[in-house]
């Protein structure tokens, strides 16, 4: 798997430094060769690669994890970034029924999708009806009436032949995909599922029919039903799709197989357009909501390494906070690399903000949370890696002259150099009182 292969090639040597090119090279020649593997278009890939690695050359070597590791999680944050970051919730109208569109190729998984979502949104409470607008297979008004009953869900459908259990239109997708909505709002249903029809390679008559389906209907989502197994022609028929229906997520069905789902990075890289949902199996409970971060690892096929590195990182995390309290002990000054170890680990809390703002009690710390600058940690963090080491071991030594080159080589302006020093001396003074054992004087605070 990847993993042994990376395993193999970094052992573990923690980098000092940026990631230099043959560490990324190394390392981005694996992703590469993974990414075809799990069937990604081969242009998708060749664009991936190359933005990975102008990410993560010249990025900062953690103090946690080796080169290797770290360009793959810079691998998986953009993998995830691509395939839509957090699940993306259906958007449901404000004024009901909430009309959703399906589209895609013949036996893409339309049909059996159409089951599974309706059954889905029946169970959150939702009443949703199935509108029957595949008129081309002689039998596909028959496959939805079906897949309707098992999800005990309603289908709007003509009945060619005979009179309709409502009294819709035949013939005429058009026309029944409209006459459907109308149903829906009269009965209504809340939620309805246009099911539509489909060739079995792109042609330009399904694609006006597609359209003009969605032109009468104005969906509030139109879903790309994609095969997961579709492997290097996603991207055309996406394109193809894109073009013609603009649609607003994408479906990958078929995920139980053995297709480690290249499609779905092909498909959300080129459109743009977020996997909302995944179908895993003929049933009409095979269905999910799409994780993101889920997929990245099933495509990388590297669920054990990103569980080693987020291992590494919280030992990592112990590891500082360990280093901090000994050096405190002995009495140690505390120097601009401590400071900038500290930094990294307020960073960490930065990207938990989110997290913590949608946490009960959260309200207390509302401001301090937004208050919280990453610009401001970029800059002073800029100003600390343009000192040489030396001078980050002993500040006493920055003069006027060497404060002008710290200034210059982070675009600060001096007094910003000149704030932060001011400020390190304080904290380093603070440091070394509470290492005394007392606290620094605060008026109405008594420390037992
Ligand atoms: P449509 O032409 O897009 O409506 O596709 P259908 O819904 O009729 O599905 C085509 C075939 O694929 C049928 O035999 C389905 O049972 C099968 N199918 C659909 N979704 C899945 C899935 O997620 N997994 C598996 N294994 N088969 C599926
Ligand atoms: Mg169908």
């Amino acid at each position: 798997s990847l993993s042994d292969r990376l395993t193999a090639t970094f052992k573990n040597l923690r980098g000092k430094g940026r990631l230099s090119e043959a560490d990324v090279d190394a390392t981005v020649r694996e992703i590469r060769r993974a990414l075809l593997d799990a069937d990604v278009a081969v242009p998708v890939v060749r664009e991936f690669a190359s933005r990975i690695k102008e990410r993560a050359l010249g990025s900062e070597v953690s103090g946690a994890l080796n080169p290797g590791q770290q360009v793959v999680k810079i691998v998986n944050e953009e993998l995830v970034t691509i395939l839509g970051g957090e699940t993306r919730r259906l958007r449901l109208a404000k004024n009901p029924p909430t009309v959703i569109m399906l589209a895609g190729l013949q036996g893409a998984g339309k049909t059996t999708l159409a089951g599974k979502l309706s059954k889905w949104l029946k169970g959150q409470g939702h009443s949703p009806l199935l509108v029957a607008c595949d008129l081309q297979r002689p039998n596909a008004v028959t496959q939805l009436q079906v897949v309707g009953k098992r999800a005990g869900v309603p289908v709007f459908a003509p009945h060619p032949g005979t009179t309709s259990e409502f009294d819709a239109p035949t013939g005429d997708p058009v026309a029944v995909a409209e006459a459907g909505v109308a149903e829906a709002r009269q009965k209504l249903h809340d939620v309805v599922i246009v099911d539509t029809a489909g060739r079995l390679g792109v042609d330009a008559e399904m694609m006006d029919q597609a359209r003009r389906i969605r032109d009468a209907i104005t969906p509030d989502e139109v879903l790309f039903v994609i095969d997961a197994m579709i492997g290097q022609d996603a991207v055309n028929t996406a394109k193809a799709f894109e073009d013609g229906v603009d649609f607003t997520g994408v479906v990958l069905s078929k995920l139980d197989g053995d297709a480690r789902g290249g499609a779905a990075l092909s498909v959300a890289s080129v459109t743009g357009k977020p996997v909302m949902f995944a179908s895993t199996g003929e049933g009409v409970d095979d269905f999910e909501l799409f994780h993101p971060d889920r997929m990245a690892s099933r495509i990388l096929d590297m669920g054990d390494i990103l569980s080693l590195i987020e291992q590494a990182e919280a030992n990592w995390d112990k590891d500082e906070a360990a280093r901090m309290a000994k050096k405190f002990a002995d009495q140690e000054d505390f120097t601009f690399e401590d400071f900038l170890a500290q930094m990294q680990q307020i960073r960490k809390m930065g990207s938990m903000k989110k997290m913590l703002m949608m946490m009960p009690g959260a309200q207390n710390m509302r401001q301090q949370l937004e208050q919280f600058d990453e610009r401001e940690i970029d800059r002073v963090e800029a100003m600390v890696r343009s000192m040489t080491p030396h001078e980050r071991l002993a500040p006493k030594i920055i003069n006027g002259s060497r404060r002008a080159r710290i200034a210059r080589g982070s675009g600060v302006h001096v007094s910003e150099v000149n704030g932060l020093l001011e400020r390190f001396g304080q904290a380093q003074k603070m440091m070394k009182k509470m290492a005394q054992g007392g606290m620094p004087g605060m008026p109405g605070m008594s420390m037992g």
